[in-house]
């Protein structure tokens, strides 16, 4: 059995933004890091076709692109980048230790957290055909709303979320129209009212989502029904925003980290600490506030500075790198 395990300084779990920056910092300070990219190399970013607002790229650039740039740039530096899904992780004992694929056993001094988040949708077919299109479907305001500049939209959700991006689109819209399941917004109060009290969002309270209505390609409305009435009515829109919130991918660290009641990991503030020495989070995995690929990248790098002045307060032989800062 000792065999097979594999023992190492740095591992990274996920292929996002915040694990590719992490690595990118990892490997020049010489922590030589294994990356696990999971089911979904690249992570969220692939999943859509235009990022206008990373910096660097001033004329935009497709997820997909991005991310194997960001691949790229952590290999130059000799990341070790793998296939595989963490399956199990055992961090009760002075040594870290984490399985893949249910069979490989790895030792690590030090792990780096990014295995992000995930969007919930409703599950529609027509939402996820439009989704997967790239033509009118998103669960991110603050990435999309731009492409819906004086265009009529739609935004399912009741949440402190919901209305935040609610609101956030009216500022870009010619209209939005709020979807609400229940008689009330789950929101705080003081979210709800400024909803409320935004000219151009139209509130349906009691309304759910049908249909999302296309020509074949693109959004071109909504079908809703009243929960009350069964009432059917259609909304015209180019834009369908779906805000019903999101799910770490945490689950396997469950009774290993401290999480908060969602499955975020709680990091120590200003850091990417978590409650557990040599184990740190970056990227969506802890944040549920930003969630975008620029925050996840910046506390990538956290993670991989703060890891590496954990390994070399703990090892003497471990020199902090100065390539870090070259
Ligand atoms: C449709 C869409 C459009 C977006 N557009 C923008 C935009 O324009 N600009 C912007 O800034 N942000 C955008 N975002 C948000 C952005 O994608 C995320 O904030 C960012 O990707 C988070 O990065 P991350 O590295 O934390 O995690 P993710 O990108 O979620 O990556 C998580 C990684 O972890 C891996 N993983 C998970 N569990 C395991 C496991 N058990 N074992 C191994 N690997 C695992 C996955 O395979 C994946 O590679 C968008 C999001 C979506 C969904």
């Amino acid at each position: 059995m000792s065999d097979t395990i594999e023992k190492i300084k740095c591992l990274i779990i996920g292929s996002g933004p915040a694990g590719y920056t992490a690595a990118i910092y990892a490997a020049r300070a010489n922590m030589k890091p294994v990356l696990y990219q999971g089911t979904q190399p690249g992570g969220q970013l692939t999943t859509t076709n235009e990022v206008e607002n990373f910096p660097g790229y001033p004329e935009g650039i497709t997820g997909p692109e991005m991310m194997m740039e960001l691949q790229k740039q952590a290999e130059r530096f000799e990341t070790d980048v793998r296939d595989g899904w963490v399956t199990k992780v055992d961090f009760s004992g002075d040594v870290h230790k984490v399985w893949v694929n249910e069979t490989k056993e790895i030792h690590c001094d030090t792990v780096i957290i990014s295995t992000g988040a995930s969007a919930k949708y409703l599950g529609l077919d027509s939402e996820q055909k439009y989704l997967k299109l790239g033509g009118g479907v998103s669960a991110c305001a603050v990435c999309d709303g731009f492409f819906y500049r004086n265009q009529e939209v739609v935004i399912v959700g009741a949440g402190d979320s919901a209305c935040e991006e609610a609101h956030y689109l009216s500022k870009l819209c010619k209209k939005v129209t709020m979807l609400v399941r229940r008689d009330e917004f789950r929101a705080s109060k003081i979210m709800a009212a400024r909803v409320k009290n935004t000219e151009n969002i139209e509130i349906l309270f009691n309304t759910e989502t049908d249909e999302v209505l296309g020509d074949g390609q693109v959004v071109t409305g909504v079908r809703v029904f009243n929960n009350q009435t069964n009432e059917k009515h259609e909304i015209p829109a180019t834009g369908f925003f779906v805000a019903i919130g999101h799910k770490p991918n945490t689950d396997i660290f469950k009774g290993f980290l401290e999480l908060d009641e969602t499955g975020y990991i709680v990091n120590v503030p200003g850091t990417s600490k978590t409650n557990i020495e040599g184990v740190f989070v970056s990227g969506d995995a802890a944040d549920h506030v930003y969630r975008q690929a620029v925050t996840a990248a910046g506390t990538g790098c956290m993670a991989a500075l703060d890891a590496e002045r954990w390994l070399a307060a703990k090892d003497s032989t471990f020199e902090v790198s100065t390539s870090t800062y070259n």
